[in-house]
Order: C-alpha cells, then structure tokens, then sequence
C-alpha cells in the first residue's frame, strides 16, 4: 500500500514541524498504515522514534485529535512541551493540574484547536462514553507492554484499554513499545482487540552503545569508575541505577563525596524532591542521577552518554529500556553493567513474591546468563528479542577481549571436593573463604578450617574464585538452592568432573580493568585539554547559546536542541534563516525562534559582526509566513522594514504562493479598497491613506487580483 501524495505530505510535516529531512525505517511504513485507519503494533528499540509513528498520523488528518494513552505523567508533559516547541498544538489532562485547566482543555480539544490529547488510562475510560461521537483520529497506546500480563510491566489499570475497539471501532490504534518478547506481543494484540493490525518490528540493536559486565566490584571500585566516566564526559551526563532507595540514596552520598554532581531519584522521596532532581539533571546542573528504576521512563535527554548499573535488572527488556536512554543522538555510548550473586539472591525472592513466580524467574535467569556473558554481548539481547545474529558486534567487552579457555578441570575439582566435604551446606561466599583458606572466625566455627581443602586454592584471588564457580555454575556442574539459604548443590555433571570422569574448559579470569576512562593512559588523554577542532570549538560555543536559552525560557536544553543538531549545526554554518532551516532538527517554529541567536554566535565565532545581512529573499519570507509568525515578526528577525516583508505578501498572492489572507488582511479592508480598485496604486493611496499604509493596500491590492483570478477560471 504506497500513497505518493499521502508520503509526501508525511515528508513536508516532518520537515516543517521537526526539521527533519527523512524517514527511519518502519516509520513511513507505520505512518501510512494508521493514517490509511489500520490498526498497528509498533516495536521499536528506545529513541528509535516511536512518537512521529502517532504524531504525523494525527497532523496528516484532516480534523479531529490524536488520543495519546501514557502511563507517567511527566512523560505527558515531556511530549507536549517538545511538541509545542516544533509548533503543534498539543496538550495533556492528568491529576497533577487543576480540574478547571482540565476543563479548558477539553473545551479546546472540542472546539478542534488541539491535535494530540496525552491522557493516562484512568482518565481516557472516564472520558470513553462522553466521546462515542467526538472527532478522534486515532488512538496511540505508548508503553503498551503494560497491558500484557506477560510483559516485564504490568499494569492492572491498563487492562481496561480493551474497551477502546467496543467504544470507538471506527478509530485505529496503534500500540507502541519498546520492549516486548514474542508471546508480550501477541499479547498486546489480542487484549486490544486490534483487528488485522500492522506489525512493526523495529531492530532493537542500537549499535552505539558499547556494553561491558563485571562481576562484584566492591564500593571504591564502583566510585572510582563513575567518577572517572564523569571525567571523561565532562560536558554530558549519566545515570547510575540501582535495585533499591537505599542503593540509590547510599551510592549519590558516596559520588557527593567524590566531588561529584550527582542527584537522587527514587519513588520513596516526595513529589517536590523528585521534581528537584529531575531538573537539575535535565538542565545539566547535575551531571548524574543516582536512581531506582522509577527514574527515566519517557527521558528524551539526548546527551545521556552512559548508564552504569549497579545491580543487576531483573530481566532484560528492563535492561535493554534502561541503557536505551544513553545515546539516544546517536553518537557513542556506554553501558556498564555491576552485579552479584547478591543481586540475583534479592532478583529471586522478588520473583517468588510476585504473584508471577514462573515468568519472572525466567526472565531473571535469562538476565543473568547475559551478566555472565562469554559470547558477544549484543548478541544475547537481540537473540532475546528474537533479532538472530550470525556475527560478533565488535563493541562489548566479549568482543573486545574473548576470553581464553583452559583447561579447568583441576580448579573445578577443587571447588566441588570442598562443597561435598562441607556436607553441601554453604553458599559461594564461604566456599571461596574455604577455597582460599582465609582465617575468618564463621569458619573456624563450623570446622571448615579442618577440611582438607582448605586453603587449597590459596593462588587465587577471591575475584578469581568467583568468577570460575560462576562459571561452574553457568555450565551446570553446581545448583543455587535458592530456596533453601542459596546453597551449592553439585549436580550430576559436577559429581563426574569430581571424579575425573568428565573434563571442562574455563574463560581464564582477567582481573577487571575498570573501564575505557580508567587506565591512567586515557584519563591523561580525556583531561582537560584545549580544543582544536574548530567544529567542535563551535559546537562548544552553541552550546553556551543554548544552555542560556533554556535558562530564559526555563526549559530544559535538549528540548531546544539535541547535541546532534548542535553538531551538524556547527558543521554547516548556516548564515541565514533558510540555511539555518537545512539543519537536522530545525524546523520552522524553532528557527524563528532561535535562529537569529545561533547565527549571531557562528558570525561571532567566524570573527564577522554579530547582525546577519538582512534577509531579502521572498522564500525565507514564505517560509516564515508559513510557520504563522506575524509579520512585524518576520520584518524584526529579517531585520528589514514592515513594508518590505508586505511587499514580499504581495508579490507571493500574485504568485499563488500564499493563498489564505485571513490573518493579514480583513474584509472591510478588502472592500474599501475594492471600491477604489480601478486607480493606480498611488491614486489608491491618496485616497485612503489615513486607513491603510502603503504595505497593507499592496497586499489587499494584490488580494483583489488573487479574487479576481480565481473568478475568472
Ligand atoms: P522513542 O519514543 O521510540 O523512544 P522518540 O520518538 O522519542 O523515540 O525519538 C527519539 C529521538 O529521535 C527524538 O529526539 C526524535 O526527535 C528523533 N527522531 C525521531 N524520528 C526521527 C527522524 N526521522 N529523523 C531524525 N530524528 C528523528
Ligand atoms: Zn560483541
């Protein structure tokens, strides 16, 4: 199904409103679906675009609003005011506003000014019957995984969505996600009631991100590494996650300490605390967030260029969304993952209260075999999301250092000899402290210190124990009885290694080198140095500009621009309006409204005096018109008189390139100049000049012959 007008009208609404100047994959395709009334399922990665998926749709109808169903609120304010910076009318009803502000904008919605409604489940149900005959042109369900009880996510108020399609069949719905496995998918499906819907499944690789795992760093190495990623980004910022409050709350007090600027996010602390930290993150003020997972769902932040996990997720759609907010431009980066046979201990009793013990211990061990990796990284998580790959990806750590194999058959005798002879009784901890002949006073109590491997494998280090009973675990010669006080139990295939009747290769363990931003070589190399490149020096330099903007207009930079659009901006140059609108992610709204301010500061910055020539051009004119700016604005940014822009209105009538007048001319104008139309323009004006300046009659002249043209075909 191809629609050339329909595609190319996608195409000038992504330029004009977003400044864009292509489709991604799957977008165009999605976007002809829902606006042809289909019904869609839409899976795409975190930053892969979802939203234009919903919002071209609901710009390219001809009337009605958009229904957008969100399950945060602060994701609802995030869109609106993005989308109100590009210039479309958008708006959201939550109970964090007042009923009156509510109301108004349901009056506006009916009275047709507002294209996209951003509401939360709750609030669309109670709404569902009082619009059976409203002008809805579709509905949108963003993070529709919450309906399917197979999904990481669950939400029961979600559930009640199914209604939509028994109200409003006459309306598509297209359900959107980042995150879903196979059976999550049908899922959503079928609990909506989609009929024949689109399905679009999005590549989940976002290739930008490195990926790398180390097991059990104690605290100092973890601080160490943040405060060296923060070094080495000094100018973007990260996040650092963590299982719980206290996690979250105990690790900003130890990056606080290590002179970082670091905040705290977490569902425990108040409203008001919460909002405090979200801005100064958003605003760059704090370079980190130390958060739980309830930070981040929505977070379009471009210049997030790391996430380093500090316990381990319980499952990897989790973990997926959350690196996902790294690098959302595009540009390189990292993902950090920490964990602990700690992590999987707390993962697991978590799974075995969740009212869903069999799906969520699944999802954990499939979590956990990615933390303990010996293949590429990438490769496992798009495996998961049924994306199979035939080759390495070159950027995780796998990859980066493929573990060497030995033969591991004595090691691993010792470590099941000292289970069996402890009568099976104890957990990794103790068995390394046996393995490594430790005097700690818990094993001198319970006589391990007796037994005859104790000490048996002094040489190594406890990392090194760790990581090879790991992999013991991994390949099935020992059993966690997590029911049972997390006790190793030697399996089948353990007791014949022990007895020689098996042999076995391990990964040979490298001491962990905390990190690209660790090895003293890098960090001399990231200081603090001066700045040759002239692209960057001015992207620097735009950045200022953009960083005072956003205090101005009290709105969070990347809301103004993203770092990419920074970037190219500082690789083009643009000198005037329309090159500035040739831009990537420069559209109309934001180029009059930022435009004159950036290019001063390339002029500045070329050592040319800050004031653009003045724009003559009659396109750049159009453009502006066309973005609904008034005129005396136009003549302002342009930096030309009044009447020049009106001549330029007037010659663009004659041309047929401005066909509505309504904003510019009224009718009585219209017809008093009608009555003197058969005079010359100066005649014209000597007679009405006390009602009309010269601009104004050239273009209601101009507006006449447009009339007349018209008639006369
Ligand atoms: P998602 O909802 O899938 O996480 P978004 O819709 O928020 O992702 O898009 C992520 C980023 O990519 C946004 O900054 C958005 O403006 C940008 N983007 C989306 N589509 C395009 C496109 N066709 N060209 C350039 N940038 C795009
Ligand atoms: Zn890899």
């Amino acid at each position: 199904m191809q629609n050339p007008t329909l595609r190319s009208r996608a195409l000038a609404l992504l330029k004009k409103f977003y400044g864009y100047n292509g489709f991604r994959p799957g977008q165009l395709e999605i976007i002809e679906s829902v606006a042809s009334g289909r019904d869609a399922v839409v899976l795409m990665p975190t930053g892969g675009g979802k939203s234009l998926c919903y919002q071209i749709p609901a710009l390219l109808a001809e009337s009605g609003v958009a229904v957008v169903v969100s399950p945060l609120i602060a994701l609802m304010q995030d869109q609106t005011t993005a989308l109100q910076a590009n210039g479309i009318p958008a708006a959201a009803i939550h109970s964090n506003q007042d009923e009156s502000y509510n109301r108004s904008v349901l009056e506006a919605v009916a009275a047709g000014r507002i294209r996209l409604l951003y509401v939360s489940p709750e609030r669309l149900l109670l709404m569902l019957p009082e619009w059976q005959r409203a002008r809805i042109s579709l509905f949108a369900i963003d993070e529709a995984h919450c309906i399917s009880q197979w999904g990481h996510d669950f939400r029961p108020d979600y559930t009640a969505l199914s209604r939509i399609k028994e109200v409003r069949p006459d309306v598509p719905v297209v359900a959107l996600t980042a995150t879903a496995d196979r059976l999550t998918r049908d899922d959503i499906a079928s609990r909506l009631g989609l009929r024949d819907p689109f399905c679009w499944l999005g590549s989940f690789d976002r290739p930008n991100i490195s990926l790398r795992a180390y097991p059990n760093p104690g605290i100092r190495d973890r601080v160490r590494f943040l405060r060296d990623m923060v070094r080495k980004y000094p100018q973007d910022s990260g996040i650092a996650y963590s299982l719980s409050r206290a996690g979250a709350e105990k690790m900003n007090e130890h990056m606080l300490k290590a002179g970082i600027r670091s905040v705290c996010y977490h569902a425990g602390m108040s409203p008001a605390e919460r909002e405090r930290s979200m801005k100064a993150f958003l605003n760059g003020t704090a370079q980190v967030c130390s958060a739980t997972v309830a930070f981040g769902m929505g977070i379009d932040k471009s210049n997030i260029r790391w996430v380093v996990h500090n316990n381990m997720p319980g499952n990897i759609e989790s973990y997926y969304q959350e690196i996902g907010r790294a690098g959302r431009d595009g540009l390189p980066a990292e993902a950090v993952l920490f964990y602990s046979y700690g992590d999987v201990m707390t993962l697991r009793s978590f799974a075995e209260e969740s009212g869903r013990p069999a799906v969520n211990r699944e999802k954990l061990e499939r979590m956990q075999a990615y933390a303990e990796a010996r293949v590429c990284r990438r490769r496992i998580l798009l495996n998961y999301f049924s994306e199979e790959r035939d080759c390495d990806c070159g950027n995780c750590d796998i990859c980066a250092r493929p573990p060497e194999r030995f033969d591991g058959t004595v090691t691993a005798q010792k470590a099941l000899s000292a289970v069996m002879r402890t009568g099976s009784r104890i957990g990794i901890y103790t068995l390394v402290g046996i393995l490594r002949g430790i005097p700690r006073a818990d094993l001198r109590r319970e006589g391990f210190d007796r037994i005859k491997t104790f000490g048996a494998g002094a040489d190594m280090s406890q990392n090194e124990w760790t990581d090879y009973i790991t992999q013991m675990i991994q390949l099935g010669l020992f059993e966690i009885a997590y029911d049972d006080g997390n006790r190793l139990l030697v399996t089948e295939q353990g007791l014949r290694v022990l007895r020689g009747q098996a042999a076995i290769e391990l990964a040979r363990h490298v001491a962990p080198d905390y990190g690209a931003g660790t090895s003293r070589k890098s960090r001399k190399e990231s200081g603090p140095v001066a700045e040759t490149d002239p692209v960057k020096q001015l992207f620097e330099q735009l950045k200022t500009v953009r960083t005072d903007l956003s205090r101005t207009e009290g709105v969070p930079p990347y809301v103004i621009f993203s770092d990419a659009s920074l970037m190219d901006m500082a690789t083009r140059r643009p000198a005037t309006i329309e090159d500035f609108l040739e831009v990537n992610g420069v559209g109309e709204k934001k180029a009059v409204r930022y435009g004159k301010r950036f290019i001063a500061a390339i002029r500045k910055f070329e050592g040319l005096s800050a004031s653009p020539g003045s724009g003559t051009s009659l396109k750049e004119t159009l453009i502006l018109f066309n973005a609904g700016i008034p005129l005396g604005e136009i003549a302002a940014v342009k930096k030309v008189k009044l009447s020049t822009i009106q001549n330029h209105i007037a010659e663009l009538i004659d041309k047929d390139m401005i066909t509505t007048y309504g904003s510019f001319v009224s009718r009585s104008q219209c017809e008093r100049v009608r009555s003197v139309f058969d005079t010359t323009p100066d005649e014209a004006y000597a007679i009405l000049g006390a009602e009309m300046d010269q601009g104004t009659l050239a273009m209601v002249r101009a507006v006449l012959r447009a009339q007349d043209r018209r008639k006369n075909t």
